[in-house]
């Protein structure tokens, strides 16, 4: 028998956007807010300690564990594609780096999203470690903290940026991101601060406020063009919700899937596996964006890097003594902590790089850390021209996605990470760090051409987990656009999206704090 439940405004996904919808609706004592999510509660230490990504990626007790289509890009390789499957979502999983991204990013996202109608969204969920100014609050729930520790070859490496014509960045989020500086991340004191720890725990006794953990949605239920529910399963036994308004925050991967699954899409896609149009949107599951990161792996001859710590007793029993008593060192750590936002070349007009500087080396992410000091010198490209999709495979939410990230197919883009790999063998042949005698082990610095270069990047890149547009916001005018700029789904009632899958193009950095944002906004709009 299917259990059938009522409410209000139901929100499906409690990631980094629907922790902020359901917080922010039920404080309204006049809504009654269901949230359901299909993974479990985020009970788990290794959410909690930073470090903690290395055990939670892959694991499908917090990650939905999809992984790309053979990528032409990547000389044939698909890549794992984590997405968090629990309280929190990706926030319970991510690197907890804090980067709203450049102001001229927001120019082309249409009515209502500039820099200056955004940025009062972003003020409204941070406490900012600094205090408020006229960039930051300190009144927000979202803790925006400073790093625990400090490695001597990130410092040099700093200098090297500086030296090198970087200007000294110590804030990346007033709108110009350019320069060299340390990440700031969405921490307390050391401890993992994921939207469910800011924004849902706080709440969770809220009288209107019901969340609903391993609560699978399979589809929406409709009522003509009136979104009125979802049917699914709860802990593995069939329930349905109805509900005056539904808010889909299932993330880039989820909200796409859950349209087409619904009968949302496009023909192409739904007709072969004989799903009943209900309403032909043609850019559900396009315009997918991320960014691909080209990892330069170094081996150094001396310096303290996590390495060693790490595939060492002794250095283990340190780094647990460490965090036990203050929550410091490398288990505070998040996966990278230098960062670098830099200029391809002159042609363009804006930083369209970003570095993430590891003390630390592995042949893959989550693989076991070299048995020699290393560093990693991560470099993406920010505005990519490539565009992919993401689309159902079958009629089940078990039947795993069509991810096709479509990497480096654009020549722009094949241009642009040589430039990248250039530019990162440039500022580690600087003198400063001759100390640490970096020699690259990954790609191998055998390539001239660059036809050579973007086979190397090819063997190497990988994501850096920043998948958005899959249902992009525009007017209905834009064949493609999947929700208006009130981030309602064109053609259809009482139907709303709010995360990553709604950014029109990629914001240039990280991707957790523009999707707050944009939850904030919609959240706004439903009070
Ligand atoms: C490993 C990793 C590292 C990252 N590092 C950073 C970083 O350092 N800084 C940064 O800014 N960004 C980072 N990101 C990206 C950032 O975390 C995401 O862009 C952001 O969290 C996306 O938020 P969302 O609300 O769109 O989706 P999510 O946070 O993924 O939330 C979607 C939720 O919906 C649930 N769901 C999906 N389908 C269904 C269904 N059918 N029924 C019920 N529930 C469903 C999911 O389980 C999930 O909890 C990283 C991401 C990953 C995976």
């Amino acid at each position: 028998m299917t259990d059938r439940l009522h409410t209000d405004t139901l929100i499906i996904g409690a990631g980094s956007a629907g922790c902020v919808i359901a917080n922010r609706l039920s404080a309204n004592p006049q809504h009654q807010v269901t949230l359901v999510e299909a993974g479990g509660r985020d009970n788990w230490h290794w959410i909690h300690i930073p470090v903690g990504y290395l055990y939670t990626m892959g694991n499908p007790k917090t990650d939905w564990c999809y992984s790309t289509t053979p990528q032409d890009g990547l000389n044939g390789r698909s890549l794992a594609y984590p997405r968090g499957r629990v309280l929190g979502g990706c926030s319970s999983i991510n690197g907890m780096i804090y980067m709203r991204g450049q102001k001229d990013d927001y120019a082309s996202w249409g009515e209502g999203w500039s820099w200056d109608d955004i940025l009062p969204f972003y003020k409204k969920s941070e406490n900012y470690h600094r205090g408020a100014d006229e960039h930051h609050s300190d009144q927000g729930e979202m803790l925006v903290q400073e790093q625990r520790l400090k490695w001597d070859v990130l410092e040099k490496f700093k200098k090297v940026c500086e030296e090198s014509g970087f200007n000294d960045r110590p804030d990346f989020n007033c709108g110009d991101n350019s320069g060299v500086g340390y990440f700031e991340v969405t921490q307390k004191k050391g401890v993992r601060w994921s939207s469910a720890r800011a924004f849902l725990h706080p709440v969770m006794h809220r009288s209107n406020l019901k969340v609903m953990t391993k609560t699978l949605t399979e589809r929406l239920i409709f009522d003509g063009d009136r979104c009125i529910g979802m049917e699914g399963t709860r802990h593995g036994k069939p329930v349905s919700i109805l509900a005056a308004r539904i808010v889909l925050a299932a993330g880039a991967v989820g909200s796409p899937s859950l349209l087409e699954r619904s009968g949302i899409g496009s023909e192409s896609v739904l007709k072969p596996l004989d799903i009943p149009i209900r309403n032909r949107l043609e850019g559900v599951g396009k315009n997918l964006q991320d960014h691909l990161q080209v990892r330069l792996q170094y081996r150094l001859d001396t310096g303290e890097t996590l390495n060693q710590q790490a595939n060492s007793w002794l250095g283990r029993i340190k780094m647990g003594l460490q965090y036990a008593y203050n929550q410091s060192g490398p288990l505070s750590m998040a996966p990278s902590q230098l960062g670098a936002f830099f200029k391809s070349s002159d042609e363009v007009d804006r930083a369209d790089l970003e570095f993430h500087i590891q003390p630390m080396s592995a042949d893959k992410l989550g693989a076991d850390l070299h048995p020699f000091p290393g560093m990693t010198a991560s470099v993406c490209h920010l505005r990519p021209k490539s565009r992919g999709t993401t689309h159902i495979s079958g009629t089940n939410a078990s039947d795993p996605p069509i991810i096709d990230p479509n990497y480096l197919s654009e020549a722009y883009d094949r241009k642009i990470v040589c430039r990248a790999i250039e530019k990162t063998r440039d500022l580690v042949d600087h003198p400063l760090l001759a100390e640490f005698s970096p020699s690259e082990h990954k790609p191998g610095r055998t390539q001239k051409t660059d036809h050579d270069l973007v086979k190397a990047a090819g063997d190497v890149a990988t994501t850096i987990f920043h998948p958005v547009g899959t249902a992009k916001m525009g007017p209905d005018t834009d064949g493609e656009a999947v929700v208006s700029e009130k981030l309602r789904v064109h053609g259809l009632r009482d139907l709303y999206i709010a995360d990553a899958s709604v950014v029109p193009t990629i914001t240039s950095g990280n991707t957790h704090a523009p999707v707050v944002m944009i939850a904030e906004r919609l959240a706004a709009w439903l009070n």
